[in-house]
């Protein structure tokens, strides 16, 4: 079965950088498990994976508008140290949810000048060119319930 939208599919993959450093990969643990055509992926890796088939390997590489984005500006912002009120020890790499710019997100402290606090709402990835090696594992037909939740269920996906 051809990888779709309304699939689920399971891929195991490896993520490296532009330095070739791993960032992060499933193999060592489960497959990643996703509902196809979601955007519940990134969309420079959904689309290489639309068409694909179980048994597939390939690598792909993803420049950071089809990965987690550019690095923008106007996320990283200077706030006052009294926004954190109730917490006494802040830290360079906190991390805190925040409503930015772009909606709710994580916003991490990068610099700490007496009590001004400069924090970064971008992801972590953004800026970044992106190198999958991706298999994929299982591609079947998501059940109805699926859909309407728009996630998988079971092995790898939602437990509820
Ligand atoms: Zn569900």
């Amino acid at each position: 079965m051809q990888i779709a939208n309304d699939k689920a599919v399971s891929v195991h993959y490896t993520l490296t950088n532009a330095a070739g450093e791993v960032l992060d990969s499933s193999a060592e643990g489960d497959a990643l498990v996703y509902l196809h055509g979601q955007g519940s992926i990134i969309a420079g890796l959904e689309q290489a994976l639309t068409g694909k088939v179980t048994g597939d390997k390939f690598k792909v590489t993803i420049a950071p508008k089809d990965g987690y984005g550019e690095l923008m500006e106007d996320m990283i912002q200077v706030v006052d140290k009294s926004m954190f009120e109730g917490i006494d020890d802040l830290e360079l790499g906190m991390q805190f949810h925040a409503d930015v710019s772009q909606g709710p997100g994580i916003v991490t402290i990068v610099a700490i000048n007496g009590d001004e606090i400069t924090l970064d709402g971008n992801h972590p990835l953004a800026g970044e060119t992106l190198n999958f090696d991706v298999e994929v594992v299982d591609v079947r037909e998501a059940s109805a319930e699926e859909l309407a939740h728009g996630h998988v269920h079971g092995a790898g996906g939602h437990h509820h």
